[in-house]
């Protein structure tokens, strides 16, 4: 789970990281009268967003007046910003961030992040602050200092100071630099986070060191374990489909293709999403119903699977252990029956009571496509799929024609 950057700012400095002086607002009147309240006489605006890049995409801007900073305010509030971590769609911004400026001598590059290879945090660090950690390890590879954490006895001391000489830190400012960085590493494991990162953690000109932007993504498996964290959700800033099938308790993420899966068991969904690629269509997502899913459960899934819109057709795939043909086919009937789909069904269905399931799809005069094997199901869905799409992909050629 991600968190926007005022909140990460608000944790991270319980935990001893400076950052200047804020507050949120959610209208330009209200950013306004926070400034008036932060004082001083320059301020940054901030659009909150689950996204970084806000700077070059306007999401940022400097202003010294009042009216600088509703004006700021109106053409961020309610727009959607795209950056390249937003994908095309954008995030819509409904938050702001109104925050004092500060003048900046340099700016480093500070992420904590989970190395999964060496199963430690790992601490990477740049002088060349300000730029996403991508184009630094493209343009500037050699800048960037790595560390690990044995886990047995924590970040230490001395490899912060270390870290903070590498980057080029005057012994005046280390002391302030072993608290920020310190304080970041205790908040990534207190808090069971799987990421931190400060771009730009800066020194200032009265040689502080200050984050001034902040980020955080959490192990949405510890969640259960910091009740405080899990509110910090914003549901706007997260895909649709995934919040509706999360809220049903149901592990949904949303891709890009055409074909909709409903799978039992998460190895399953897996492997077929990958026979459906093998077979040469792209899945829509990934859906894992779980066992033991009752028919309602099942028609859930189904209406969340066809509430995508680039769904042109859906595999129902499913391996009954736990799990029962019947239950799924009542629920796969159910959907249907409420909801007739306007695109092709093929289900496969194997394992407990699937001659009861059969039957059911059989009696209830629906067009399903029924299919025995998994490859073969696959193969049937890519099928009627392109069928499917085939007259809408010849239009626009004939169109270009007519004038010629
Ligand atoms: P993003 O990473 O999404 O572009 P940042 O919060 O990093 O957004 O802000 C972009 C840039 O704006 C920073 O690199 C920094 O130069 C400047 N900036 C951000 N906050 C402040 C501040 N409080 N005072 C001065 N400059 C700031
Ligand atoms: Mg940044």
């Amino acid at each position: 789970m991600d968190i926007h950057e005022y909140q990460a700012k608000e944790l991270l400095h319980q935990f001893g990281v400076e950052n200047p002086p804020g507050a949120l607002a959610y209208s330009p009147e209200q950013a306004a009268y926070r400034t008036r309240e932060l004082g001083g006489n320059k301020w940054v605006v901030k659009a909150q967003v689950h996204a970084g890049g806000r700077g070059k995409a306007g999401g940022v801007k400097i202003c010294s007046t009042d009216s600088e900073i509703q004006a700021a305010c109106k053409e961020m509030f309610g727009r959607k910003i795209v950056t390249h971590q937003t994908g095309p769609e954008g995030k819509g911004i409904y938050r702001v961030y109104v925050e004092c400026a500060v003048p900046i001598a340099a700016e480093y590059y500070l992420g904590l992040v989970l190395d999964r290879s060496s199963q430690r945090v790992m601490i990477v660090c740049s002088r060349e602050g300000g730029m996403e950690i991508e184009e630094i390890a493209a343009s500037r590879p050699d800048s960037i200092v790595r560390e690990s954490v044995e886990p047995a006895v924590g970040l230490r001391d001395f490899q912060c100071r270390e870290i903070g000489f590498k980057l080029g830190l005057e012994a005046d400012v280390i002391q302030s630099f072993v608290k920020a960085l310190m304080g970041c590493y205790r908040a990534f494991r207190d808090l069971d986070a799987t990421m931190v990162e400060i771009n730009p953690l800066v020194l200032t000109e009265d040689r502080r060191i200050l984050a001034l932007d902040a980020k955080m993504t959490f192990d949405d498996n510890a969640l259960f374990r910091h009740p405080q964290i899990s509110e910090l959700r914003d549901k706007s800033q997260e895909d649709p489909r995934e919040c509706r099938a999360a809220d049903r308790g149901l592990s949904y993420v949303g891709l890009e293709g055409n074909i909709g899966c409903i799978v039992n068991g998460a190895g399953l969904a897996m492997a077929t999403m990958d026979t459906i690629k093998h077979a040469g269509g792209e899945p829509a997502n990934f859906l894992d119903i779980g066992g033991g899913a009752t028919p309602d459960r099942v028609a859930k899934a189904f209406r969340l699977v066809m509430s995508d819109e680039n769904v042109n057709a859906v595999l129902v795939n499913i391996f009954a252990g736990i799990n029962r043909c019947d239950w799924v086919a009542d629920g796969v009937v159910q959907a249907l029956t409420d909801n007739p789909a306007s695109v092709p069904v093929v289900v496969r269905l194997s394992g407990t009571n699937v001659e009861e399931g059969r039957k059911i799809l059989e009696d209830s005069g629906l067009p399903i496509i029924k299919a025995t094997t998994l490859k073969e199901a696959a193969a049937l869905t890519v099928q009627a799929w392109k069928d499917s799409v085939k007259p809408q992909m010849t239009a626009p050629a004939r169109e270009v024609e007519e004038p010629a």
